[in-house]
């Protein structure tokens, strides 16, 4: 099995509908074992979700602007395995002002930024103690190349959140650590639905040579389960599109 015995955070379970919940399942089926992580007032349920997976993993807390989880997180993982061989981010929020290009605050494009783009580095950083063999972050953007109508602060964010995997791989690199993401297609989660206006983004199949499903989080979940195995040794700084081909085509 691709990831036998590989002990794995995931963050980014909220339903079943995450991205992150289908790394989760996939991961668990090819063998792997995995502690999730949750915070605040879903706490509850990513817990009565995760019961939803083939093995019901144990749920830590982590809010990744509170710094507190962030310096006693490898402390509090300790209690559930001594070391990790890889971690999924799979993390975004925006205040709905963030979604206004022109009119939003600087607190609304801070909160973006801190919590959908920096958060790669703290939870890496978090995670570093119990990475000390080595392994594979890997996190999930939506294209950062252009501009899309209404992604907005979230975009900037996103591209930051690019930039910032480079950097992670630059100097994690030495220590063994691979840094990765996947620029996945629109998919309807609970994220995407707050977006205004995410039906626009129903149109993404008809520009991609593979087709595409909004409501199929596995492609995006199977290449996150593939960076986190061994099998991409070499790779990192990378950005792996699961998209249907939509990023290489003009019209
Ligand atoms: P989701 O709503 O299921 O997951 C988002 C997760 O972020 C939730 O579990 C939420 O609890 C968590 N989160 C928010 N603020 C947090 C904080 N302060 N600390 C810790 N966790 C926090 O949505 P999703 O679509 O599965 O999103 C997962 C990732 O995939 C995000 O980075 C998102 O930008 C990215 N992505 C999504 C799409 C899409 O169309 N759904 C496309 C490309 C990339």
């Amino acid at each position: 099995m691709l990831l036998d015995g590989k002990k794995l955070l995931i963050t980014g379970v909220l339903m079943d509908s995450s991205i992150a919940f289908h790394v989760a399942r996939l991961a668990q089926e090819q063998g792997a074992e995995v502690v999730l992580t949750s915070f605040g007032r879903t706490f509850r349920i990513t817990q009565s979700i995760a019961k939803r997976l083939p093995v019901t993993p144990e749920v830590v807390e982590l809010d990744v602007s509170n710094q507190e989880h962030l310096d006693t997180l490898a402390e509090r993982l300790r209690e559930h395995t001594d070391h990790l061989d890889g971690v999924l981010h799979s993390i975004g929020f925006a205040p709905a002002g963030a979604f206004d290009f022109l009119n939003a605050t600087w607190e609304d494009a801070a909160t973006a930024l801190q919590v959908s783009a920096f958060s790669l580095k703290s939870l890496a950083v978090a995670a570093l103690p119990l990475m000390s063999e080595g392994g594979s972050i890997v996190g999930l953007t939506l294209d950062a190349q252009q501009a899309w109508p209404v992604y907005d602060w979230m975009g900037v964010a996103k591209a930051a959140f690019e930039s910032t995997n480079r950097y992670l791989a630059r100097d994690l690199g030495p220590k063994g650590i691979r840094s990765n993401l996947v620029s996945a297609g629109p998919i309807a989660t609970t994220a995407a639905r707050s977006i205004p206006m995410f039906e626009q983004f129903e149109r993404w199949g008809e520009r991609s040579p593979l087709g595409w499903d909004l409501k199929d989080a596995e492609p995006a979940a199977k290449a996150c389960v593939a960076l986190l195995s061994d099998w991409f040794p070499a790779t990192t700084g990378e950005i792996v599109h699961v998209d249907g081909g939509f990023h290489a085509m003009g019209f």
